[in-house]
């Protein structure tokens, strides 16, 4: 008795707990509130179920009896309306609904009259059971049964047309259904006579709203198969269990009957121990030959970590992570997709099973990538679909047929994704499934960021090598050419040398051959002047001193070509002594004087108010540097002055030769000082330069460790020529030439 009571009370209480839940998450669907009152006309039964059995007297038995009778009235139509709602066609069915209120309501109106239940009575342990009148009968006949039988063929209906999800939901509901139904029923055997069967049943309709709102509730529905499979393992180990402790007891009585007691201890104790050890055993059994399709989520994760630890091979990588899920989920089609971010697309790398082709690209989604794959959560396609209807990329996934989207993602850096098809058994994915699936996207994404991270290291040092080698053989290609270039530019700076050579040699022979005629001619010239071979007239005299000017300057063009040809070979001598540079400038002016007259030109020695020490030099060569310049500034200035200044700056002295003369072009000045260089248009002023006496200079100049160098302001503006030499020469000087 009191059995029936606590369990009778504490149906009611889950019941009403169930009912407020499934009121409270959605106050306004219809699905939600019909079941909420199933779950309330439950809760009103079973209460009052208790409160009857609780009844001292007959009176109050009826009444009791009379109540839980008025909750179960109301079961039948809020189950159908429920239903209905839950399976979408509460709009068509209206009317029935509306009949089936209808009905009920006039059946409940009769409840408490003697037609639905008659009285109480005593039967088997219950002292006032209810005896149930023709009216009750009426009900079960014309609501209470049909409905239950219109119920599962609409069931019935909608697993065969409906999805994965909605199969599952009406497998609970069926089974819901079933148990609280046939269970309840057992009140209904004793009730129409049938005492050899207690209500115990009674108990199970507690399976009735806690299995259909299981159903409704709960998403991610547990796999019903697994878990019956799982319950079964159990349960045939428990009796095995039991099998053997009563053998070991029936035996122990019947041959030691004085140790039963004992043995009832150690049984006790070995049946606990040995349960796992069994369970575990049959468990094992069950897998290998009765659920196949069952997978052991720890041995998947072992040996996807096993496999993908053995490669860095993005295809291997891939291959892998297919075979693990095909072999556990028997899933129909598995895509991987790696993540461009570039593109900000996911592009298939590897497919199987779906309809796409290979290096197909799918943009990523901003709504899916914000709220799962940022946050590397599942996409579960049939979750999705409610709140994101609209969704593009939710389209795609529906008509590809991809149920789940894995994110593959390493601390904030997403690598792509992995898709997954429906199961080939037409299941669910259960939330187990989620949480291997889970732990295969972790796995997976590392193991393809390491690959991908490999590949691009590996594609990198090969282009790297490719750049170096293509860098290398162009360097040699370029330094065989420039060697051939060299060895012809040897060749050709050999031939040039040899050319050189020969002109200096013949320049050198030539001007030899010329100095001595010309010496004689001007020796022979002096003696006609001077009147060694008689008087001479006026006219004859006036010759001689013109022959005499030309031979002088035919002397001065054989010197400087001597010169050259000397310095080019090498072979002028350096005789280096000290000298007073004043004396030698002044010995200079003397010899120009004359010519600076007749020019009508003011020429001048500027010397330094101290004496200039003693430098040491060739004074030979300094001389005539110094007479060139000298003798060029007279050249080339028409009026006013030449002056040469001598002054000393620090350890060096300056020889200053400046004029009023025609100046000399910017552009002309860096090549003024290069062989056979003149001024341009210079020769209408002067026919008789060679270009060739700044050339001899510089080259003296530097030979005595001194610069040259000309200043000009511009044509017709004048120009300073200034050598500086050093006061000492600290190194010694070149010796003699042969
Ligand atoms: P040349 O006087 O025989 O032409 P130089 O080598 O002595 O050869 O001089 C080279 C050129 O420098 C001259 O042709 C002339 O144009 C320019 N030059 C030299 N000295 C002066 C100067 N004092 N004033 C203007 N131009 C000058």
């Amino acid at each position: 008795m009191n059995f029936y009571i606590i369990a009778h009370f504490s149906i009611a209480f889950v019941s009403l707990v169930i009912s407020y839940i499934v009121f409270s998450r959605n106050r306004k669907s219809i699905v939600n509130i019909t079941l909420a009152l199933l779950s309330f006309a439950i809760s009103f039964w079973a209460f009052f179920y208790g409160v009857w059995l609780l009844s001292s007297n007959e009176i109050q038995a009826l009444f009791w009896s009379r109540m839980l009778n008025l909750g179960v009235t109301f079961v039948p139509i809020f189950l159908l309306h429920w239903l209905l709602s839950f399976l979408g066609y509460a709009k068509k069915k209206k009317n029935l609904i509306i009949l089936c209120y209808v009905l009920t309501i006039i059946f409940a109106l009769f409840s408490f009259t003697d037609y639905y239940v008659a009285g109480v009575s005593k039967i088997n342990q219950f002292s006032y059971w209810p005896q149930i009148g023709w009216l009750y009968r009426l009900f079960l006949v014309t609501v209470w049964v049909p409905i239950f039988f219109y119920s599962f063929f609409l069931l019935i209906k909608a697993y065969r047309t409906g999805n994965s999800l909605l199969r599952q939901q009406i497998v609970y509901i069926l089974i819901g259904i079933m148990t609280g139904f046939l269970g309840g029923s057992t009140n209904y055997l004793l009730m129409f006579g049938y005492r050899f069967i207690s209500p115990i049943g009674s108990v199970l309709v507690v399976m009735f709203p806690v299995l259909l709102t299981y159903a409704v509730v709960k998403h991610h529905l547990m796999d019903i198969k697994i878990v019956m499979r799982r319950y079964s393992v159990y349960l045939s180990s428990l009796v095995v269990i039991l099998l053997i402790d009563v053998g070991i007891e029936y035996l122990v009585g019947n041959l030691f009957p004085q140790y039963v007691q004992e043995t009832n201890l150690i049984i006790l104790v070995g049946s606990i121990s040995v349960y796992p050890i069994i369970k575990d055993y049959f468990y094992y059994i069950a897998n290998k030959y009765l659920f196949s399709s069952l997978y052991d989520s720890s041995e998947v994760i072992a040996k996807l970590s096993d496999r993908l630890r053995s490669t860095l091979e993005i295809k291997r990588i891939f291959e892998f992570i297919t075979e693990v899920l095909v072999e556990a989920f028997h899933a129909n089609a598995v895509g991987i997709l790696i993540y461009n971010k570039k593109l900000h697309q996911y592009i298939v790398n590897y497919n199987q099973g779906f309809k796409v082709s290979k290096q197909e690209k799918f943009g990523g989604d901003k709504d899916l990538d914000r709220f799962f794959v940022k946050k590397n959560q599942l996409i579960i396609v049939e979750d999705i679909k409610k709140d994101f209807k609209n969704n593009k990329t939710l389209k795609i996934l529906l008509k590809l047929g991809v149920e789940i989207l894995i994110p593959l993602k390493v601390k904030s850096k997403i690598i792509g994704l992995v898709a997954i098809g429906k199961k080939e058994s037409g299941d669910m994915y259960n939330d187990e499934d989620f949480k291997v699936l889970k732990v295969v996207g972790a796995q997976a994404a590392i193991a393809l960021d390491n690959s991908l991270l490999y590949k691009e290291t590996k594609t990198f040092s090969q282009k790297m090598e490719k750049e170096v080698k293509r860098a290398t053989e162009e360097l040699s290609i370029n330094n065989k050419r420039l060697q051939m270039m060299a060895d012809r530019m040897a060749v050709a700076n050999d031939q040039l040398r040899k050319l050189d050579n020969a002109k200096s040699e013949f320049i050198s022979i030539a001007s030899h051959q010329l100095r001595t005629p010309l010496t004689a001619i001007k020796g022979f010239i002096s003696l006609l002047l001077e009147g060694s071979y008689g008087e001479i007239s006026k006219d004859v005299r006036e010759t001689l001193n013109k022959v005499y000017l030309s031979n002088e300057r035919l002397i001065g063009l054989v010197e400087d070509l001597l010169n050259i040809s000397r310095i080019e070979s090498g072979r002028i001598e350096y005789k280096f002594e000290k000298i007073k540079l004043e004396d030698v400038c002044q010995e200079i002016m003397d010899t120009f004087v004359i010519r600076a007259k007749e020019k009508h030109l003011k020429i001048e020695l500027k010397l330094p108010e101290n004496p200039l020490p003693k430098i040491l030099t060739d004074k030979k060569k300094i001389r005539e540097v110094i007479s060139n310049l000298v003798d060029n500034a007279l050249k080339y200035t028409p009026k006013g002055w030449v002056k040469v200044t001598l002054l000393q700056v620090a350890d060096k002295v300056q020889i200053r030769v400046s004029d009023t003369g025609i100046g000399i072009p910017a552009e002309e000045i860096p090549h003024l000082f290069a062989k056979f260089s003149r001024g341009k248009d210079i020769s209408r002023i002067n026919t008789g330069g060679t270009g060739l006496g700044l050339y001899v200079g510089k080259k003296m100049v530097e030979s005595l460790h001194g610069k040259i160098w000309v200043e000009s302001k511009g044509v017709n503006l004048g120009s300073v020529f200034i050598i500086e030499i050093p006061i000492e020469t600290k190194e010694e000087a070149p010796k003699e030439e042969n």
